[in-house]
């Protein structure tokens, strides 16, 4: 069965898309993210593998063990306000990413916005450049 280290946990759930038993439970209240881990007794070992932060090992099923549980609270995008993603899943993109690439060239801390965001915002900037480069272009 999996044992958890909750400390290490980020709350990306990529554990329970991989998991090919259902034995990982995710919850979702749009202000909260839990996942919980089934007593599992496959042992397929993918959760373990594909875990980012190496939280997560194999031990000797125990019936006693209680099964873990981890709740984060969800972060809000900076822009629209909409929970998209937990705090130490984005405090690890910022511990990997140059401090110079975390805004963009409009100086937008991209990293605190959400998917959704990000895309209205690069569409929108495309859409004046593209608009730009016509009105250089015409007599
Ligand atoms: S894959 Fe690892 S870090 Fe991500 S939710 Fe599962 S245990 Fe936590
Ligand atoms: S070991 Fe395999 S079956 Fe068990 S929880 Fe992990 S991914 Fe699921």
């Amino acid at each position: 069965m999996i044992k958890v280290d909750a400390s290490l946990c980020l709350g990306c759930h990529s554990c329970s898309n991989v998991c090919p038993s259902q034995n990982i439970v995710r919850t979702e209240t749009g202000v909260t993210r839990s996942i919980h881990w089934k007593r599992c007794k496959e042992e397929c070992d993918l959760c373990v593998e594909l875990c980012p932060a190496k939280a997560l090992t194999l031990v000797p099923f125990d019936e006693s063990v209680p099964e873990p549980e981890v709740c984060f609270y969800l972060v809000a995008c900076k822009i629209c306000g909409s929970r998209y993603a937990t705090e130490p899943m984005l405090k690890r993109i910022e511990s990997v990413i140059p401090a110079n690439l975390q805004k963009d060239s409009e100086g937008l801390d991209w990293i605190r916005v959400c998917p959704v965001c990000r895309r209205t915002i690069e569409a929108e900037r495309a859409t004046r450049q593209m608009v730009l480069g016509r009105s250089r272009k015409s007599p």
